[in-house]
């Protein structure tokens, strides 16, 4: 989900809101070789003989923990990474022959190694409808007698317009469209913009200082005030930055995007919102005494150069809508204590990437998240083959339309198929491919701070030769934006891992940060022949152990009492 969609999302809330409207709404962040040295009988044994009651680990492996952790191949994260990110699944999309394909695909390995489905009707898939839309290049911004072309001119931000929407006005250019006594402005002064189409730019004027504009210029706060006076539609310029370009938002706004079927039809209808590139702003002031380049020049020499345009446009809307189905793929691992084996741990991560784009190109989405599903499955594998029972049962979770919205996951904890009051924890594989830099040797917990899962992490890590480190790129936010989150939401104590090799904290930022500006969510997310498949192997490690400890524990993890989340009572499993 883009920084734009997102604040779209939440200023049509804010709109709602001020318009006394109700506020429901839903809307992305991975090994030691263990010897095997006690066989114990074929029979299933009851994991967890040996382990202390309570959810604080300590100690070394048990036997079982280590016969579970031999059972973990890096071969099987390999080959189901490489499979998930082949053509052949077409990146799989949310809702698409590709998307089902894997989602089938990922059954077949459930099947084989004979994990109970836990998805509709006995089977592993829990189908979930979706209304697919993709904006068609036959959506045309006429401005004057000129044609602005989709996508290379011009996209539309979510959410999107109804098919068939047309809409006219004269152009009223606002500039920044700040409105700030500190800043001695108003940008919006004596601009009569109901019913017209409103012109914005983003950016900066010189010499002011930054942070003060930042507040002042928010896209909430500038949108909110021009979309609170009924503009008939709104057209931002300059909206790229250095790191998010127009062409990088274009790619995004050009693609399929998917909702939950379910997801209510927005109460209030937000006037369209259109992205142009520079190029498409020049054509959008073509004719004019002053240039769009001079204006933005002037506006940024700090000069006030709101104005009518004194020309008028009209945007025609096309967008394909279908309504498709997509699956989340489920399967357990019953535990063996009739006291707790109603109780379940669940393992998760997303399986679905961004499919193919408008002209025709596949989204592979190999770090994210083929990776983190090969990583849970390698788990699921060395559960079935070391044929060891756990006490509470164990759930693992491959869910769609992560990159909608943690839609598969919302959708999940909505309509479980295990009951959600029994759901004791949830850890979620996603990433960005930081496991594959090397031997793993360092874990990020996201959200470990928030309860004792934490504990349960430095546990495990500290009896696999890891280090715990924390978030170190907070302002990503990405404890909010992945499939744990749902869980989370629902009161119940989860986290996500990520793991990464021991290097120069600065040179894994820099790293991961290029990174997110070249591949993520690109068609160059593709496995690589110099990754490191026992990273992502001793990243399972640890995920294996945090599982199994959790099962084993007679107590169950809980908040902290300074956490912002809470079990509900009613919630809680007895
Ligand atoms: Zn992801």
């Amino acid at each position: 989900m883009t920084e734009w969609s997102r604040s779209m999302t939440r200023i049509t809330a804010t709109l709602r809101a001020t318009r006394g409207e109700g506020l429901s709404f839903s809307w992305h962040g991975r090994s030691i070789s263990i010897l095997l040295s006690i066989l114990v009988s074929a029979s299933l044994v009851l994991a967890g003989q040996g382990v202390t009651g309570s959810v604080n680990p300590t100690g070394a492996l048990t036997p079982l923990e280590r016969r579970v952790c031999s059972r973990l191949k890096k071969q099987t994260i390999r080959s189901v990474t490489q499979k998930l990110a082949s053509t052949e699944m077409e990146g799989r999309g949310t809702a698409t022959a590709g998307g089902e394909r894997a989602a089938r695909y990922l059954a077949e390995q459930f099947t084989r190694w004979r994990l109970k489905p836990l998805g509709d009707n006995g089977s592993y898939l829990q189908a979930i409808r979706f209304r697919a839309s993709q904006v068609s290049a036959d959506t045309t911004l006429r401005v004057g007698k000129r044609d602005l072309r989709y996508g290379p001119d011009f996209v539309l931000a979510p959410p999107l317009p109804a098919d068939g929407t047309v809409v006219k006005g004269e152009l009223v250019f606002v500039g920044y469209g700040v409105v700030s006594t500190g800043h001695g402005r108003d940008d919006l002064v004596g601009l009569d913009l109901k019913d017209k189409i409103v012109v914005l730019m983003r950016g900066t004027p010189q010499g002011v200082d930054e942070a003060a504009w930042k507040k002042v210029s928010g896209r909430q706060t500038v949108f909110g005030r021009i979309l609170g006076q009924g503009p008939a539609a709104l057209i931002i310029t300059n909206a790229g930055l250095s790191e998010q370009p127009y062409s990088l938002l274009a790619g995004y706004m050009t693609r399929r995007s998917v909702a939950l079927n379910s997801s209510p039809a927005p109460l209030f209808k937000a006037p369209p919102v259109v992205i142009t590139s520079d190029r498409g702003a020049e054509d959008l002031f073509s004719g004019l005494t002053t240039s769009y380049g001079a204006l933005r020049s002037k506006a940024e020499n700090g000069e006030f150069v709101s104005q009518p345009l004194a020309k008028a446009a009209t945007l025609s809307v096309r967008v394909r809508q279908e309504e498709a189905i997509g699956s989340n793929v489920a399967a357990v691992v019953e535990g063996g204590d009739p006291a707790l084996r109603d109780q379940a741990v669940v393992f998760s991560a997303h399986y679905d990437a961004f499919g193919s784009g408008p002209d025709g190109r596949i989204y592979p989405g190999a770090a994210d998240n083929a990776l983190g599903v090969g990583t849970m499955l390698s788990i699921a594998q060395a559960f079935a083959k070391s044929r060891v029972c756990p006490r509470r049962s164990i759930i693992f979770l491959a869910v769609t339309g992560e990159e909608h919205g943690l839609l598969g996951a919302e959708h999940w904890v909505s309509h479980p198929t295990w009951p959600m009051e029994k759901i004791c924890a949830a850890i979620n594989f996603d990433g960005v491919g930081t496991e594959t830099y090397g031997i793993v040797r360092r874990i990020v917990g996201f959200g470990a701070e928030y309860s004792d899962l934490g504990e349960t992490l430095r546990w495990a890590a500290s009896a696999t030769d890891n280090i715990v480190l924390p978030d170190p790129l907070p302002e990503e936010q990405a404890f909010y934006r992945s499939d744990h989150y749902a869980f989370v939401k629902k009161g119940i104590p989860a986290l996500m891992l990520m793991g990464a090799p021991q290097m120069e904290r600065t040179a894994l930022i820099s790293r991961v940060k290029k990174w997110l500006v070249t591949d993520y969510h690109q068609t160059s997310d593709i496995v690589r022949p110099e990754w490191n498949w026992e990273g992502p192997r001793r990243l399972a490690v640890v995920g294996l152990l945090m599982g199994m400890r959790i099962a084993a524990a007679d107590a169950l993890p809980s908040w902290w009492p300074s956490a912002p989340f809470r079990r509900s009572a009613a919630a809680a499993p007895r």
